[in-house]
């Protein structure tokens, strides 16, 4: 993997309404360090005014989620082209807690990759195991199989960037990270199934694998400071501006 500027992704999930949503993107664009690629992803009905906040800034725009299909007749659903259109360059895909709560699967999700990739949207494929699938020892075939099921045969374009998200499921919102060890060797996992998934300059120059699960201002430097980790997505951590600030500050 090519080492850039880390990447720091902060996912609002459902924890933010609009207004407190605008005010936090106005407070992230005041901390916004050209030396960190810093992303934000708020829920889908505050992303247009969020884009109206970053407009002008270095600070980039993501989504959560996207469907499958670019348009029809499916109630409730958000097309990757809208997102695009608003201004969302990055989406979240496959996070556990829509695995968990929707019943998203593998397949689901390796069609919300390739809807992505076509609306030039940059995915952020979420990947981990439960505490459950740890204690079996089967983490290492857990990554194996969601990060195959979800890419294989997935058009990745030569200008095309792909983030994959090592996220413990166990550690999300535990406030108890990892510790940076177990997170390289998943990261080594997953790295070495895209070698076998695509073209190794690709994999080289387009993927990028990053740690989600706890991250805070006292761990994240322990991540970002791994070879094989070009940064971080920061869920609880990213609501509170300093906490947030922090995060950036001791990269
Ligand atoms: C997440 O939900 O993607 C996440 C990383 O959450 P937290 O930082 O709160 O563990």
């Amino acid at each position: 993997m090519i080492k850039t500027k880390p990447i720091v992704i902060a996912n609002w999930k459902m924890k933010l309404g609009l207004s407190e949503s605008v005010a936090l993107a106005k407070a992230v664009r005041r901390i916004g360090s050209k030396d960190i690629e810093l992303v934000i992803c708020p829920s889908f009905i505050s992303l247009t005014e969020a884009a109206k906040v970053l407009k002008g800034s270095q600070i980039k725009l993501g989504a959560q989620d996207c469907f499958w299909e670019a348009e029809g007749a499916f109630t409730g659903e958000v097309s990757a082209g809208y997102l695009k259109e608003v201004g969302g360059e990055f989406v979240i895909l496959g996070h556990s807690e829509r695995r968990q709560y929707l019943g998203e699967t593998d397949g689901m999700v390796h069609r919300k990759v390739k809807m992505a990739l076509m609306a030039n949207l940059i995915p952020i494929l979420c990947v981990g195991e439960t505490f459950d699938q740890r204690q079996q020892g089967a983490t290492d075939y857990v990554l194996i199989q969601q990060v195959t099921k979800a890419l294989e045969g997935a058009p990745v374009g030569l200008e095309q960037r792909l983030i994959i998200a090592y996220e413990p499921v166990w550690v999300i919102g535990s406030g108890q990270a990892i510790n940076p060890e177990q997170a390289a060797t998943a990261h080594q996992v997953i790295r070495q199934t895209l070698f076998d998934l695509f073209p190794a300059s690709l994999v080289k120059s387009n993927f990028a694998v990053i740690y989600g699960g706890s991250v805070d201002g006292a761990n994240v430097a322990s991540f970002t400071g791994l070879d094989n980790t070009a940064g971080v997505l920061v869920g609880g951590a990213s609501l509170k501006i300093d906490k947030f600030t922090a995060i950036i500050k001791n990269i």
